[in-house]
């Protein structure tokens, strides 16, 4: 997910939207039997702020789908996780770097999935979990 700052300045441009789908290399889900559905969708605006520094404000759009934790019934959710992120050329600590003019958002993207991503996947709101049968609630006396 490279953005090539000299294209941008070539066009005459200080802005410009963006869209990509990639698949994370990393394992970004720790729950067990949920998957991520690949490709991811990021999309975006980057604007150019001064030499050293390139705003991107964008979205990042992601399905899981596997065993409901609760009931464990198969689903699937669909996220869309907002993001802003500065780059900087100039070495900032609170920044993602950038050299050469190009700007890589892969770190920015894993960084904000990492966060986004749900501890517990639950089919929706109202799972009530598995449901036992009458005579199951009899003998555990519920
Ligand atoms: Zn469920």
């Amino acid at each position: 997910m490279i953005i090539d700052l000299k294209e941008m300045a070539k066009k005459g441009r200080t802005e410009e939207d963006f869209f990509f789908e990639y698949s994370p290399e990393e394992e970004l889900v720790s729950i067990p039997n949920v998957k991520l559905e690949l490709p991811v969708k990021v999309l975006g605006t980057i604007r150019r702020v001064d030499k050293n520094t390139a705003f991107v404000e964008g979205e990042i759009c992601f399905a899981l789908s596997g065993e409901c934790t609760r009931c464990l019934e198969p689903a699937r959710r669909e996220y869309a996780a907002k993001f802003a992120e500065e780059f900087s050329s100039a070495g900032a600590e609170d920044d993602y770097p950038f050299f050469a003019e190009k700007i890589d958002l892969t770190k920015a993207v894993n960084d904000r999935l990492l966060f986004e991503m749900p501890i517990a996947f639950v089919c929706g709101e109202d799972c009530k979990g598995i449901e036992l049968p009458e005579s199951e609630y009899d003998k555990r006396g519920v």
